[in-house]
């Protein structure tokens, strides 16, 4: 396994996270913590829970695998998305008894989705809890999760609050969060990314994504982790695991790694921008739209259709659930075709949009 210092909290972190959020039988809280202990096992140190994943059962399911595990080999993380102090300390008070710990490593102000909600944890007192529950010593570093796009975490980042951040990032959509990857390694921050798979696209697609591969790379799972983690300033990619065999995939795609030198990994990048088809990078080039359509994020659900093989449930939900929108928001657009102009990969936003605009009706 390979381990990068997680920002500089001196914290030597596994470059393999272990996201606790699709456990297949949640229910059977046994069952599911001999996967986390078998990554623990495998040498995996990082373990991301949340209140709610798994039908609420994730943070169960973690505490009852790190009971089993030896203090000081491992990390914590969880969340809370509450604005208001009082909320959040219930919301860390429950984590840490579920986890059975009495410190939990990395806490997140988690899924920061606007910049409105931003202030609105600050007034409402969710910031300075956190610091207060850090001296406490109930937190050990306090880091933010977020879907928006990266010159907007910049702002967040900026501020200095955090000594780490947690975001979606992948092969495939790389270039929506370059910005806060690059700013949270100028400021020594350390970078957990969610999704390295994309959320299950990238293995559904080997054929399709075949170009992800370099020489030595198995597979195009193997591809997109080694691509993920090559990155200086990612220090983990968090996995979904639901079953041992994909805990020893990925800890196989480790073994004997080292991350591709800065020159491979930009022509790596330079090859899948290169080689997208029909797919949205998530680049942000097209903006800004007149009309306040955030355009990458409805490109990123109409990937959905493409790399999911039409079904337009991915659309939905990926609308709903993963950008808080609903369809409506795609009709704001008015047609102007300025995007089109813009788009790095020529792609007929306009008509993407009006599709997207159906799916509630
Ligand atoms: S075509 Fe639509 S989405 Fe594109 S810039 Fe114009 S109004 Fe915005
Ligand atoms: S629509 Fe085009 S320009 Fe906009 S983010 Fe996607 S690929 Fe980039």
């Amino acid at each position: 396994m390979l381990y990068k210092e997680y920002g500089k909290t001196g914290k030597k972190v596994s470059a393999i996270g272990f996201g606790g959020m699709r456990f297949t039988n949640p229910q059977n809280v046994d069952e599911c913590a001999e996967i986390v202990f078998h990554a623990y096992d495998r040498g995996i140190n990082y373990f991301d829970t949340a209140p709610h994943y798994c039908e609420d059962k994730s943070e169960d399911i973690m505490g009852a695998a790190i009971r089993q595990m030896k203090p000081g080999t491992f990390f914590t993380s969880s969340k809370s998305a509450k604005a208001n102090g009082n909320k959040l300390r219930g919301d860390l008070e429950r984590s840490l008894k579920r986890l059975g710990v009495d410190t939990i490593d990395f806490y997140h102000s988690w899924c920061l989705l606007s910049l409105e909600s931003w202030e609105e944890r600050k007034v409402g007192g969710a910031i300075k809890e956190l610091q207060k529950a850090k001296e406490e010593g109930l937190i050990r570093h306090i880091a933010v999760s977020s879907h928006l796009q990266g010159e907007e975490i910049v702002r967040v980042l900026d501020e200095g609050v955090f000594q780490g951040v947690t975001l979606g990032y992948c092969a495939i959509n790389f270039p929506y969060r370059e910005a806060a990857v690059r700013r949270a390694g100028e400021l020594g921050l350390g970078v957990v990314t969610m999704n390295p798979l994309g959320g299950g696209i990238i293995p559904m697609n080997p054929g399709r994504l075949a170009f992800l591969k370099t020489a030595g790379d198995r597979s195009v799972v193997e591809a997109a982790l080694r691509f993920n983690v090559s990155n200086p300033q990612v220090t983990c990619a968090l996995v979904g695991f639901s079953s041992k065999e994909h805990v020893d995939q990925a800890v196989a795609a480790m073994e004997g790694f080292q991350p591709y030198p800065l020159e491979q990994v930009e022509k790596i990048r330079d090859q899948i921008l290169e080689s997208f088809d029909q797919i949205c990078t998530g680049c942000g080039y097209c903006l800004p739209c007149p009309e306040g359509v955030n355009i990458p994020q409805m490109m990123d659900v109409y990937n959905q259709k493409i790399l999911r093989g039409g079904d337009v449930k991915h659309m939905q939900d990926q609308l709903r659930n993963h950008w808080s929108k609903p369809a409506s928001h795609a009709l704001l657009c008015s047609r102007c075709g300025i995007c089109e102009d813009r788009c790095t990969q020529q792609l007929p936003i306009r008509d993407r949009l009006e599709e997207i605009g159906k799916l509630e009706k």
